[in-house]
């Protein structure tokens, strides 16, 4: 049995992915930890706080020696603080900095989970008391030149991760955005799959959340936002945000969360030359 290990490193979040990730109902976590996705291949969670046994000085050396062998993939979730060396958050004496720097030249790959580590996220929202960073902005200051993989959301879908990281197990074409995105679930705009979509195109608005017709006068972020929620849905595809009767905030993009405040005003669709 071959096993792929990865290490999960837990900075400035809230721990919303990692939730998010434990409700999958459709492949769930469980099945990537058994052997039932991909035969004979496990994958092995060597580091993940919230969910792991124990915790202190034992973890921490087995975090410390998985990293002096190198043979894991690294799992981000939550913004770095980078302002005063990092001080703001610490793991094993270390900052955050210190060891997203670290373990990210040592992996084998890495893996931003949620929009915080994949952009900055709400962490990194005006003022940024402690400047937080994206894990792609801290290397690419850095000259550090190693592949990040984004799979952004406030919390990201749990199929997004899991499609993920199924995919590069088996080896397969994983193709990307200009964001390092994973097309297969971000390659297309909310918009465009959106069941409202019929009464934007006839200029048909909902004035308050509870009317029919298009969000977007209420704010929807949908025409700016690319993910699959419309197809995919949540909660084992039962409901999503729009079917929901709340506007779509953007929770995939860059622009999440400065630039997509308010959430309930208009943005304006100059961008996508409507
Ligand atoms: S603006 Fe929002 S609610 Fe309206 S069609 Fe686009 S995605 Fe759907
Ligand atoms: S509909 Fe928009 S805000 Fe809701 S989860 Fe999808 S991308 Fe995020």
């Amino acid at each position: 049995m071959e096993k792929i290990k990865v290490m999960w490193f837990q900075a400035g979040g809230c721990t919303g992915c990692t939730i998010s990730l434990l409700n999958s109902s459709s492949i769930k976590i469980k099945n990537l930890l058994l052997d039932e996705i991909v035969p004979g291949k496990i994958v092995c969670l060597i580091f993940q706080p919230t969910i792991m046994a124990e915790s202190g000085e034992k973890v921490i050396k087995v975090m410390k020696g998985e990293e002096e062998k190198g043979d894991f993939f690294l799992v981000v979730e939550g913004a770095i603080p980078t302002k005063n060396n990092g001080i703001y958050g610490k793991v094993g004496e270390k900052t955050f900095l210190e060891n997203i720097l670290e373990l990210g030249e040592k992996a084998n790959g890495v893996i931003c989970i949620g929009s915080c580590s994949s952009f900055g996220g709400i962490p990194k929202g005006s003022p940024n008391p402690t400047g937080c960073m994206s894990v792609k902005e801290i290397f690419e200051e850095r000259n550090i030149n190693k592949q990040v993989i984004n799979v952004p959301g406030c919390p990201p879908h749990p199929d997004w991760f899991l499609g993920t990281i199924t995919k590069i197990i088996l080896g397969q074409d994983l193709k990307l955005d200009e964001l390092n995105r994973p097309i297969d679930f971000y390659g297309k705009l909310i918009h465009e799959n959106c069941p409202r979509r019929p009464f934007f195109d006839k200029g048909f608005f909902a004035k308050s959340l509870s009317e029919e017709g298009c969000l977007y006068l209420l704010g929807c972020k949908g025409p700016f936002t690319y993910a699959d929620c419309p197809l995919r849905q949540w909660n084992g595809g039962t409901n999503w945000c729009i079917k929901n009767n709340s506007p779509c905030f953007g929770c995939t993009e860059p622009e999440f969360i400065d630039k997509n405040l308010p959430f309930f005003k208009r943005k304006n669709l100059e961008k996508i030359g409507e």
